[in-house]
């Protein structure tokens, strides 16, 4: 049985496997499978055949990436379909594709996640995947995985640049401290921006020059943009290229035909790479670094191939970008790295070290790892060696004492029971004078970080927060107590669950998170007041357990997982929830209702503020009427555009 690493992708996706290194699997002869899906004569068809038919079917379902974590339906003739059912053929098609090769079954994938998806969007992955038949062995982030394939190259902070077809995300990896340290991006720009602007461009031309105006016709763009597309890699090789289409639109014959140079290229998509190196520039800031602090900038997404991108980008940060990776292959080719941590196979003995932390000042560290279940564990490198033996899962602890000149590479040699030994390095800095850093012979393995807070609702609109943004998955956290009244019978106990970046615990929270699912929980009688304790817990695949129990009685009461069936996806926090509809609706969104939209969601946030100097009932009261008003705005226009 083989696993297999997939970078599901908004435009593209991209299946792996580790062979020794990690390699990637031709989908029907090519590295990169089209995120399309059509649908012609009682079938389905998944990738190009899909994305070539989509400026003449209307048929073909494109990025449904781009809905994962919402209600949207399709129908498709006559039956109805979600995000979640089409994102479930692209991965049947990879797992197909996979078996063919590899001539076994397949039957568990790591598959890679965007580092701001939030839980809905986690969950409807996961149901992807278990619809398509795989097991999930980890959601991985995918720039997580995009350092993965780049490893280290002895650099402590690197900046993965990911621009594909529609998004960009910027994310600052600590390769040093294995952390996400800051994230940014828009998930409204990418390739597709480029070549709207070749096609604004042909439409200009064929208006003068034809007197045919397709510039708002949407069916009409779709056929010019493949052309576009073209073009637009041609420039990222040659210094100028033809653009041109030829065919029938409305019944008239149209024909546009020009040369393009990259210099007026350049000058056409200025604007864009202005916005998505200030995108760079913020995922930095929100680091709380500065351009100086990035040693170097890892280039992911198809787009990154354009150069005057990469040329932005060393000038904006004041250094050459890498490129010793395929940017449109290196999160998949990641995700099958990271498929070495789920083939643990007791047969082979190797050694993986998992612990992580900041030790700038502690004279000891603690090094945790995995081998053969009995294996004898010495590790030498620090101040002083120390020997340890695992235990009957392998697992091992042991604390090393560290050398105060910066820099301890930690050698882990295990003995096996056989006799046979395997050995693994752990690169420490025990505080911040390092002036040579020596080499890892492997990168350590990055751990992700949750990009919002888990928090719980409790009566009265008030929330506690209790696993932070920014924690290193897995991670848990308990909360503060809380008072429970006297109940003389059994009774039972409804806790809203919530995640967000509103933490906040006077702010009514409803308006600015999202409804994750409630913990009923059956209660015994409390003849007295008593003290409520509830906790989280999220694993590495951003599964979330919620547990509470009463303090003086610590058997737990109450449990919930939530997973797909309890996420209320109406429940999506109204901040949010405005700017996906004023993007996806675009100029569908008549000016006037996207003012009046605009204006609530600006008011809900102005009120917000005023409500934190002012701590004002009243105030709080006009957020959650205003929160509804908007939500019902919002429903109606979902409805209207089908999004
Ligand atoms: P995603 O992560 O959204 O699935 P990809 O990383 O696959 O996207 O990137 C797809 C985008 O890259 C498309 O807009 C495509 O036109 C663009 N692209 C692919 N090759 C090149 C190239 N050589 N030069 C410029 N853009 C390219
Ligand atoms: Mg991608």
């Amino acid at each position: 049985m083989a696993d297999i690493g997939i970078d599901l992708g908004t435009t593209n996706s991209v299946l792996a496997f580790l062979r020794g290194g990690p390699e990637v699997i031709n989908i029907k002869g090519k590295p990169t499978l089209p995120s399309a899906i059509a649908y012609e004569e009682g079938e389905f068809l998944v990738g190009n055949a899909a994305k070539n038919l989509a400026a003449s079917s209307d048929d073909v379902i494109i990025s449904p990436k781009r809905h994962m974590g919402t209600d949207k339906k399709y129908t498709v003739s006559g039956k109805t379909y979600t995000p979640v059912d089409f994102s479930a053929m692209i991965l049947e098609e990879c797992k197909k594709a996979a078996e063919e090769l590899l001539g076994e079954p397949v039957t568990s994938a790591v598959i890679t996640i965007p580092a701001h998806f939030n839980q809905e969007q986690v969950e409807d992955t996961r149901k992807a995947a278990e619809q398509a038949g795989l097991k999930v062995g980890k959601l991985l982030a995918e720039p997580v995985a995009a350092s993965a394939t780049y490893g280290s190259g002895g650099e402590d902070v690197v900046l993965v640049f990911d621009m594909g077809g529609g998004t960009l995300d910027c994310t600052v990896v600590d390769t040093f401290d294995a952390k996400i340290a800051g994230l940014g991006g828009d998930n409204w720009l990418g390739g597709d921006d480029f070549d709207n602007r070749i096609v604004d461009r042909m439409c200009k031309i064929l208006k003068e020059e034809q007197g045919i105006d397709v510039a708002n016709d949407e069916k009409a763009r779709l056929r010019l943009k493949s052309k576009a597309e073209v073009a637009k890699i041609n420039l990222s090789e040659a210094n100028s290229t033809q653009v041109e289409y030829i065919g029938k639109m409305d019944g008239k014959l149209c024909q546009v035909e020009f040369r393009l140079t990259r210099n007026e290229y350049n000058e056409m998509i200025k604007d864009i790479v202005d916005r998505a190196i200030q995108c760079a520039e913020e995922a930095v800031a929100k680091a709380g670094m500065t351009t100086n602090d990035i040693d170097v900038v890892l280039l992911v997404g198809g787009s990154t191939y354009t150069p005057y991108v990469q040329d932005r980008l060393s000038e904006a940060f004041g250094k050459e970008v890498s490129k010793k990776a395929d940017p449109m292959l290196a999160v998949g080719l990641g995700a099958a790295i990271c498929t070495r941590d789920l083939a643990w196979d007791d047969s082979t003995h190797r050694v993986m070290l998992r612990s992580r932390a900041e030790v700038w000042s502690e004279p000891t560290y603690t090094v945790r790892g995995r081998t053969t279940a009995g294996s004898k564990v010495s590790i030498t490198g620090g101040a002083a060696p120390a020997d340890t033996t695992a235990d009957d899962n392998g697992q091992f602890t042991a604390d090393v004492p560290l050398s105060e000149n910066g820099v301890n590479d930690l050698n882990v040699e295990a003995t096996a029971p056989s006799g046979e030994t395997a050995k693994a390095m752990q690169r420490i800095r025990h505080d911040s004078g390092a002036e040579q850093v020596a080499e890892p012979d492997e990168a350590p393995p990055i751990d992700a970080t949750l990009p919002r807070n888990y928090l719980i609702g409790l009566m009265d609109d008030h929330i506690a927060c209790i696993v932070q943004e920014g924690a290193t998955i897995p991670t848990s956290g308990e909360s503060d107590q809380f008072s429970c009244q006297a109940n003389p019978l059994p009774f039972k106990l409804q806790i809203p669950v919530y995640e967000g970046h509103f933490t906040r615990n006077d702010l009514p929270y409803g308006p600015f998170n999202t409804h994750m699912g409630t913990l009923f929980v059956n209660c015994p009688p409390t003849p007295e007041p008593t003290q409520l304790m509830l906790s989280f817990e999220v694993d590495e695949s951003r599964a979330i357990r919620v547990r509470c129990w009463f303090k003086n009685d610590p058997s737990v009461v109450g449990e919930a997982t939530l997973d797909g069936s309890t996420i209320t996806k109406e429940g999506t926090h109204l901040i949010g929830r405005t700017e996906r509809v004023l993007n996806q609706g675009g100029d569908r969104i008549r000016p006037d209702e996207k003012a009046r939209i605009g204006r609530k969601k600006q008011a809900l946030i102005d009120l917000a503020e005023q409500f934190a100097a002012s701590n004002s009932n009243d105030q709080r009261q006009q957020i959650i009427q205003t929160g509804k008003d908007l939500q019902d705005d919002l429903r109606a226009m979902e409805q209207k555009l089908n999004l």
